[in-house]
Parts: C-alpha cells; structure tokens; sequence
C-alpha cells in the first residue's frame, strides 16, 4: 500500500509573514490527519520561517527548486546541501514551469534528482505533456522520454525518497483537471515506463502525484484512484482552508 503525499506548491507566492500566518491557520486544521504525508512548498526566503511554523507537526517542508551540485560558482542556485542544513525534508525537481521559463532540460532534471538522493532531500519529479502534444497524440512519448531520462541511473532501491508527479501542463492553473480515468492511465504508463530504469518491485512501490488544477471539490474523485497516490496542488494551496479541504479529500 502505498501512502499519499498531498503537497502545496507555492510558486512566487508567500512572504514569510505569510507562510507563518498560513500554517497558523492550517496546521490546526489538519491535525488529526493522520492518512497521508503532507508538504509545503515556499518559496526559498520563507523556507526557514515556514520550517519553524511546522515544528511540533508532521508537516514536512521542501524547496521548490535546486541545483544539483553542492557548492560552487553557480550565481543564484541553493544546493540540497544548503536545503538540508536549514531544516528543509522535500524538494520538487523538473516542475513544467522550471522546464517552460527556466529552460531546463530532462538531463538537467536527472541530475538534479541524483544530486536530491546523494544528499537525503525527498523529492517529487514533476513530467507531463503540453496541450498540443495530447492533441497530437505525443503525450506518452513525451512522458516515456522525461520518465526514462529522469530515472536514468537511479536505483530501485531508492524508490522511498523520491516521487514522480504526473502534471499535464494543460491542467496546471488553467481550472481544466485531467478526469480520474486520464490521470489513471497516464499514472499506470509513468509505472511501467519507471519499472524500465528500476525494475518492477520498485516500481510498484513508487509515489505518483497527480497534479493540474486539483480543488476541494474534485480531490475526492482524483484521490481514490489506486493509481494516483497524492497531489501536487498550486493555486488551492495558497488558501488554508481550500489545502485543509483538499488534504482531508
Ligand atoms: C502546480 O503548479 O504544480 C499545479 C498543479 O498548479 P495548479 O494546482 O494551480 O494547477
């Protein structure tokens, strides 16, 4: 069985007054679940205000970028090193706006998730397919070439310290989510495709997030699907109320 994890990603949203006051605001709201992992994604100024927000619950705290080496002369990056040494537990590597804006690649996304495990960050892959892909019938290819790249030379006996998040870029901030049957198949194509890099027993046990668009009112129907083993949530985690909702799918 495998347990699910229900992350908040906060994009460039957030001040530290802000996430302070969000998790005074949700932490009691969440108390007694129990059921499943939950995370929170700030941005990097309000990671440690966040961290010491948390303490006492079961909240985890992660990065929602890094680089994948640990130190260096790399302007404006922040190491897993550096992450774990504030206190952060979860990081996200490869989110489709990182690929988008950032121009990151699927070798820099392997490298990156590498770096996560050599230094004991969990983290969340995030793959997925544009619009136009799905429309023209690409939306395994492209999942088939980000899954295989990103595992690349990663061991199955790892599989507990990372996730893979199943994003279709079409479904993310646009309010159009991916039916449960959608999110299922491409959920059940993201195992098999994984189980080429780590071999089926591991592959099985592997995390995979559903994220795009993911709301109060539709986290039930995502959520009980066997294949879907959590969320990856943007703009209804900034409210938390609408995460506290959301969390107790
Ligand atoms: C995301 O950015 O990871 C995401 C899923 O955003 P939203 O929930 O707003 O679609």
């Amino acid at each position: 069985m495998r347990r699910k994890l229900i992350a908040a990603n906060w994009k460039m949203h957030k001040t530290p007054d802000e996430a302070r006051a969000f998790v005074r605001d949700f932490a009691p709201l969440v108390a007694n679940q129990n059921r499943d992992d939950i995370a929170l994604f700030p941005p990097f100024i309000s990671i440690p205000a966040t961290i010491e927000a948390v303490a006492g619950t079961r909240i985890g705290v992660g990065a929602q970028n890094m680089h994948w080496e640990k130190q260096g002369a790399f302007t404006g990056e922040i190491s897993a090193a550096m992450l774990i040494c504030i206190g952060c537990s979860h990081v996200i590597i490869g989110h489709s706006e990182r690929r988008q804006y950032f121009l990151e690649t699927d070798v820099a996304v392997n490298r990156k998730l590498r770096g996560a495990l050599e230094d004991g960050l969990l983290a969340i892959v995030c793959v997925g397919e544009l619009f136009e892909e799905r429309e023209s019938g690409l939306t395994e290819g492209v999942l088939r070439r980000q899954v295989g790249a990103a595992l690349r030379e990663i061991s199955g006996q790892d599989v507990d310290k990372f996730c893979i998040a199943y994003e279709p870029v079409w479904a993310i901030g646009t309010g159009k989510t991916a039916t449960p049957q959608i999110a299922s198949d491409a959920h059940a194509f993201i195992r098999a495709e994984a189980a080429k890099e780590i071999g089926d027993e591991a592959a099985s046990k592997l995390r995979i997030l559903y994220g795009g668009s993911v709301k109060p009112e539709n986290a039930h129907d995502l959520m009980s699907q066997e294949q879907i083993d959590g969320a990856l949530v943007g703009g209804a985690s900034l409210d938390p109320k609408s995460f506290a909702a959301i969390v107790k799918w």
